[in-house]
């Protein structure tokens, strides 16, 4: 299960705090360094965890007497807002543009699950938003990625706009775009190209694809497990395209945290969607404050 260690380790630390009458700046001072320990364990970013634990014990020692709540549930609360706070704080929202349609630009690492959440973000909007999206297939240089787009267009029984693999991609995404227009879809979600690595041949690329049809969300498909990998990716991708938002995947394995706890903190954008399995239908908003109390039991 996601979390699981991380989850284990706080609700252990926070466990001997729970029912004080009375916190010590000595008891705050042990709960800050175990809570230390486990997000480190958790493969949270370094300097992300320091920040953290220096709030939560800022907080804790001089904190605001509430009268509803306990000492010790008091700096439980803290520790809960803090976390909720780390990970984005509210929910954010998919964009909806004034003007129709709504452009969303899909990026990331080969492996990540840009495809498939391609296909699960298109079935959200129409399921739970009540948009007819149109979907784009844009990555021109694995072969078999438009035919898997393609495939889930015809699970979904929703439209696919792709030129095959000899076209150009910003040819096609701007295509795309005008499809959308002509056929009355409110969303176009364009598939791009992944690689390995990043470099700078991809970012050119998209920059191109960027610039000629001007998305209203450029979603990053980052994979959960990857910890402290995905951050780095999210803070490249971030720096050279302005990514909107992160879309983390496989939060249905046993991912140790360090993605989902950093990567707000460290790039300043959300995560806006949770991948929770394979099949389609497993893509849902991404809230803060929910997984927090999950991880805090
Ligand atoms: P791409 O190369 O980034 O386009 O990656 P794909 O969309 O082809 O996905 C790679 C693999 O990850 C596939 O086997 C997907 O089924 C799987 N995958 C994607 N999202 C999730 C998720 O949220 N949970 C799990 N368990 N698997 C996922």
């Amino acid at each position: 299960m996601a979390f699981e260690g991380l989850s284990d380790r706080l609700q252990q630390s926070i466990k001997k705090i729970k029912g004080k009458g009375k916190v010590s700046e000595q008891d705050v001072k042990e709960m800050s360094r175990e809570v230390r320990l486990a997000l480190l364990e958790a493969d949270v970013n370094f300097k992300v965890v320091k920040d953290f634990v220096k709030r939560i014990r800022e907080r804790s020692v001089g904190e605001e007497v509430m009268s509803s709540l306990t000492p010790g549930q008091q700096v439980i609360k803290i520790v809960k807002d803090e976390l909720t706070e780390l990970m984005g704080g509210n929910e954010s929202k998919i964009a909806v543009s004034k003007r129709s349609p709504t452009v969303v630009m899909m990026v990331g690492l080969q492996g990540a699950g840009k495809t498939t959440t391609t296909g699960k973000l298109a079935n959200l909007l129409r399921k739970s938003y009540n948009r007819q999206p149109l979907l784009a297939a844009a990555d021109v240089y694995r072969p078999a990625a438009i035919q898997q787009l393609e495939t889930l267009g015809s699970q979904l029984d929703m439209p696919v706009h792709s030129q095959g693999t000899e076209a150009d991609p910003v040819d096609i995404a701007k295509q795309a775009v005008e499809q959308a227009k002509e056929e009355h879809h409110d969303y176009v979600i364009i598939d791009t190209a992944g690689r390995l690595h990043v470099d700078g041949d991809l970012m050119g690329e998209l920059q191109r694809i960027k610039d000629a049809v001007e998305p209203d969300e450029i979603f990053l498909v980052v994979d959960a497990m990857t910890g402290q990998d995905a951050v780095n990716v999210a803070e490249s991708f971030d720096e050279q395209l302005d990514i909107t938002g992160v879309l983390l995947t496989k939060l249905d394995g046993d991912t140790r945290g360090g993605a989902a706890l950093s990567i707000k903190a460290v790039t300043g954008k959300p995560i806006k969607f949770a991948g929770m399995g394979e099949k389609l239908d497993q893509l849902e908003p991404f809230h803060p404050e929910r997984m927090a109390s999950r991880i805090l039991g």
